[in-house]
């Protein structure tokens, strides 16, 4: 890997970054409590968790496997909830390590019953965006600088 640059904060995305760090402490909280409803709701079978097409690719692509993603899906941890565009569907990025290789699982909340999983990728492959635990965005841009 060699060594990443510390906190030197992008400058192209400053204004994004700043109103990120304000928001996302809140919407974190919550996201905690929802993906807590999401995994009870898929143990209890009240919930359904869809797979995209795009993970798939992903993981044929990628060094993950199955395994990795469920227990992702399980127990990892929530580093991020966003909104998308509509405001009705809720996204959450989770964290988990799979043998020590870092692996970020995003999963859409469609409505109180219906997920879907979106994506699988290893933060490394963007490290620009990350901290170094990964567990924190510092960059939005689409490519480093
Ligand atoms: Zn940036």
């Amino acid at each position: 890997m060699g060594c990443r640059q510390s906190i030197a904060y992008c400058p192209n995305c400053e204004a994004k970054r700043k109103r990120w760090e304000t928001l996302q402490p809140r919407y974190l909280e919550k996201g905690v409590k929802e993906v807590n409803q999401f995994r009870e709701g898929i143990c209890n079978r009240k919930a359904k968790l869809m797979y995209s097409t795009h993970y798939f690719s992903n993981l044929n692509d990628r060094e993950y496997m199955v395994e990795d993603v469920e227990k992702a899906l399980l127990y990892g941890r929530v580093v991020e909830r966003n909104k998308l565009v509509n405001e009705s569907i809720v996204s959450y990025v989770l964290l988990y390590f799979s043998k020590n290789k870092p692996l970020h699982v995003v999963v859409d909340r469609l409505d109180n019953e219906n997920y879907l999983l979106t994506t699988v990728y290893n933060p490394l492959a963007h490290s620009w965006k990350w901290n170094e635990t990964f567990d924190k965005r510092i960059c939005f841009c689409d490519s480093k600088h």
